[in-house]
């Protein structure tokens, strides 16, 4: 606002056009925070009865109702899975509300990659099973330690390992890498699906942008969380594609080391 007061008097076109992009802009972000803030209470509101469908499911499958026949408990598993996903979905909004008004914490700690990086095949070893999917990785040995909230970089592996899993088709494949170049450790996914054209690499970072809008997914958050995480860290985060060929999701994540 201090730089349009001195532009007023230099001129007064510019000035002018400068309000109005001024208040547009001003107009814009109150709109965006409503949302957030709009999601994060429907969201938050939501918890409540997803607990109790989960509570109800568990009882269900709890000894003293008695034992489900084989129908009877696909159909639970399928309320399970459902409700599973909700609740991710709700997380997502919660978390990026939180990141947005700032009383998200980091605890930085001293963290081994390749334990993270196990962590989080552990993780998703469930969905790789049932697409058949098999994962190659390349870990490189004895790389140094990195200072980050590891709950952080765990929750973007896993978002990368999920995505890649979308996209890859039964019985694919899908690399994961971490090495040591210029000083810093790079984490890599490697997908060989239908890759992301140029224009929309940028735009998926950004929050609520699916570019498939008729595909079972989330909420278009998982990588904009991805990305204020790492950057909070100090670290960088970004996506090489070519389309037909497949995507490569990486971070980068600074060590002491000096290049
Ligand atoms: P969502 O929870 O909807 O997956 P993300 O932020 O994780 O949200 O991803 C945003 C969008 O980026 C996805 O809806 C999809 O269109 C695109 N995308 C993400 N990962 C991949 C991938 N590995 N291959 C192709 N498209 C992807």
């Amino acid at each position: 606002i201090m730089t349009t007061d001195t532009e007023i008097s230099n001129s007064d076109s510019l000035a002018h056009d400068s309000i109005i992009i001024l208040d547009d802009v001003t107009d814009f972000i109150q709109k965006d925070v409503r949302k957030t803030q709009f999601m994060a209470t429907l969201s938050h509101e939501l918890k409540t009865p997803v607990a109790a469908i989960e509570m109800s499911t568990d009882l269900l499958t709890s000894i003293k109702v008695g034992k489900l026949n084989d129908e009877q408990k696909e159909y639970v598993d399928k309320i399970n899975d459902q409700t599973r996903h909700i609740r991710r979905m709700i997380n997502e909004v919660l978390d990026l509300s939180k990141i947005e008004s700032g009383i998200i914490d980091f605890e930085l700690e001293n963290t081994e990659v390749n334990l993270l990086i196990e962590e989080a095949l552990q993780t998703v070893q469930p969905f790789l099973k049932n697409k058949n999917i098999r994962i190659s990785t390349e870990i490189q040995e004895q790389l140094p330690i990195v200072k980050v909230d590891n709950h952080k970089v765990l929750w973007t592996i896993n978002n990368f390992l999920t995505n890649a899993i979308r996209y890859t088709p039964d019985k694919g494949k899908i690399d994961l890498s971490a090495s040591l170049k210029d000083g810093e450790i790079h984490i890599e996914v490697t997908d060989h699906g239908q890759g992301i054209d140029k224009e929309n690499q940028k735009r998926i970072f950004e929050k609520y942008v699916r570019l498939n809008k008729n595909e079972k997914g989330g909420t278009g958050l998982g990588l904009a969380i991805s990305k204020e995480f790492i950057e909070a860290m100090d670290g960088k985060i970004g996506v090489h594609s070519e389309i037909g060929k497949g995507s490569t999701f990486w971070i980068k994540l600074k060590t002491n080391i000096t290049s």
